[in-house]
Parts: C-alpha cells; structure tokens; sequence
C-alpha cells in the first residue's frame, strides 16, 4: 500500500515526507494506521550519524501509536480497530527473550537497528528501491507502520491514543529503571541526572516507589522546576551548585540509587560517585560510544553496583498498561512532559527536542479517516 513517511536520506539532513510503499502483512505482522509518535534523542542520533544504523535512506520513529487496520493469517494478540502502542522489538527466540527479558535480547541491536526483518528482507520501498524500516521493529515517522504482532500492545479506549507512543520507548525506560530494575525501598533516597523525558519519568516513577529523597540534577531551571512538581524533593542546578556535595548534605552517605540519564561522560563519572557503598547506579544515557570516562579505579572499587539499563528492563505487554493504570491514577503525569506537532512540522519538532525546548515532543499523523 502507498504510505506518506518521513526519509532520512542523508546523514544530518531534514526529514522529508515522500510517498512510499508498505508491504502487505506477513503471517504474524499486523498494519497500524499511526495517529502520533514521540520523537527520542535515538532518532536524532542516528540521523546525526552517532548511531550508525540503519543505512540510508530510511524511516526513523520508534514510538508509535495508532489502530491496526490490517493483521496476518497467524496473528492472535489483536484484530482490526484494536487501539495499540508500539514497542521496541526483540527477537522472541533467544535466551532472554524466552526468559521474559525482552529489553535484553541477544539480537537486540539488529532487531532495532538493522532496517529490515530478521530475514534481511525489506519492508518499504520507493519506485522499486529498496527503502530501511523496520527503526525499532516499526519505522513510525510515517501514516502507517508494519509491526510484528508481538511489539503490539493493545491499550485501553479510554485514555487518549495520541498521548501513548512514548511509553513504548523514552518513558519506559525511565520508569522502568526505577520499578523494574532499581525497585528502591519506600523512603529511600534516588538521584536522577538529566530532567529530560526519560529522567522525568523517572523522577514520576521514584514517587510512585515511595522514595523519601528524590533529587533531580539538570542546568535548566524549567526542567528543574518541573521536576518538583512531578514530585522530586530537591532540585539541584548542575553549573550553581556542587551537586556531590549537595547530595552528601541530603543523603547523609550517598544516595541509595542513581539515574544517568545524559551520556555526558563527566556526568557519568559523578553519578557513579553520587550513591553510598553499596548502592545502585543505572546507566541510561546515549552519547558518544568511544568516549573515555573521567574516572578513577578508586571510583570503581566503593562497592557501588552499576549497570546499563535499556528500555527500562521493561515487558512492554505489561508494563505499558500498567504505566496506563498510574496515569489513570493522576500518579504518573507523563502528558505534562508532551508537546504535539503537525507531520509537517517534524524537522521543527527534531529541533526543539536538541535545542530543549520540547521535552517530548509527539508528531501527530494526519489520518485518512479522520
Ligand atoms: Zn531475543
Ligand atoms: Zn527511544
């Protein structure tokens, strides 16, 4: 079928939103008309050529929501009209994966970066040309994507479907790193570096926990401010204040838990000597993959655990509903951090997500319904 999508063509070039053509759905896959999809920093990354996958040209968009207007002969979970959100894809078949860790899939990497299903096959072309999809088993820049019926996660009629693609990737990822990885005791103490979309999520997620200290660390007072209204108890400004110190002063010996939510490596290197001994440090951020760490083996050895975390060791099929449930709730906020752009504006959104402007900024598709 004719699709409008967003092509990267060149590295570091605007979108561009062209007419291309979508595969009809294999056995387990399902067709879902987009109505909007959040823009994440891994979408700039790649386009920028920090993430060198998938080959050009592409489509990019990996937090999709929609309705599913088409499924295959094989597929179970959900039927034409089902109101979806869309999710990272993992293999289904490795060790993880059959373990009920998806978000650590030995074929991670490929299943998401590769731009064609796992048996090289492509799902978008133009004029004959092969075009790379499958951008986190979805390519959701685009008024429909093809998705295997297992990235699907059927969401509830009653909450708004324009709001829910990011709670398939940015939101779960920091929620989940406090619910489903760090799982802090009530009245425990987390620091959450970076108040961008994934640290203000976890920052919602550390209240909900019940954490009794929850600092937020940032060099933007409206990201900071924000961040106290979604619940963190203290709001540290990176460039005033010397935030190690500041975390001592609030903590006594160190925070119990940390999110590092940047990528910058001097950013990194503090959040590792943020906790006390024995305490919990998650690694989040994407940035430069070769740069060194400013570190010392002192650092390393304070009996700190540390870990990178990817989508929030999340289970989209049960943790996004139940991301649904807090935001029914008036728990977890996570609209407050959203801000809607036209398709056609989508280089406009891609540039006030790095200028800052835009925590979260959702693309909304205009639909051929509607
Ligand atoms: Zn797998
Ligand atoms: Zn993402």
């Amino acid at each position: 079928m004719d699709i409008q999508a967003a092509l990267l063509r060149e590295p570091k070039a605007a979108f561009s939103i062209e007419t291309v053509q979508l595969d009809a759905p294999r056995a387990d896959e399902v067709v879902v008309e987009i109505v909007a999809c959040g823009l994440c920093h891994t979408d700039l990354s790649v386009r920028d050529g920090t993430i060198p996958f998938p080959a050009l040209p592409n489509v990019l968009g990996h937090e999709g929501s929609g309705v599913v207007v088409a499924v295959g002969s094989a597929v179970r979970k959900v039927s034409v009209g089902d109101p979806v959100a869309l999710s990272f894809a993992s293999c289904g078949a490795c060790p993880a994966c059959e373990a009920g860790t998806p978000a650590r899939c030995d074929n991670f990497l490929p299943a998401n970066f590769m731009g064609r299903r796992a048996d090289g096959s492509c799902t978008h072309h133009q004029h004959g040309q092969e075009i790379n999809g499958c951008f986190f088993g979805q390519s959701s820049f685009a008024s429909h994507a093809l998705v295997r019926e297992r990235h699907v996660v059927k969401v509830p009629h009653d909450v708004p479907l324009e709001l829910l693609g990011p709670l398939g990737c940015g939101i779960q990822t920091g929620a989940g790193t406090i619910l489903n990885h760090l799982k802090p005791q009530p009245g425990s103490s987390v620091v959450v570096f970076g108040a961008g979309a994934v640290g203000l999520s976890a920052v919602m997620a550390a209240s909900i926990a019940g954490c009794a200290a929850i600092i937020a660390v940032d060099v933007q007072p409206a990201r900071l401010a924000l961040a106290r209204e979604l619940g963190a108890t203290h709001a540290l400004h990176a460039r005033e204040e010397d935030v190690l110190a500041r975390i001592k002063d609030i903590t006594g010996a160190g925070a119990d838990c940390a999110v590092e939510a940047t990528g910058v490596p001097e950013v990194v290197a503090q959040s590792i000597r943020s906790v006390r001994r024995g305490g919990q440090v998650a690694l989040l951020g994407v940035g430069r993959m070769d740069a060194p760490l400013p570190l010392v083996l002192g650092d390393l050895l304070s009996g700190a655990v540390i870990r990178s975390v990817v989508e929030g060791d999340s289970v989209p099929d049960t943790f996004i509903p139940q991301l649904i449930e807090f935001y029914r709730q008036g728990r977890f906020p996570f609209d407050r951090l959203i801000q809607f752009y036209d398709f056609a504006q989508i280089n406009e959104a891609a540039h006030d997500a790095e200028t800052g402007r835009a925590i979260k900024p959702v693309i909304r598709m205009p639909r051929s319904n509607a």
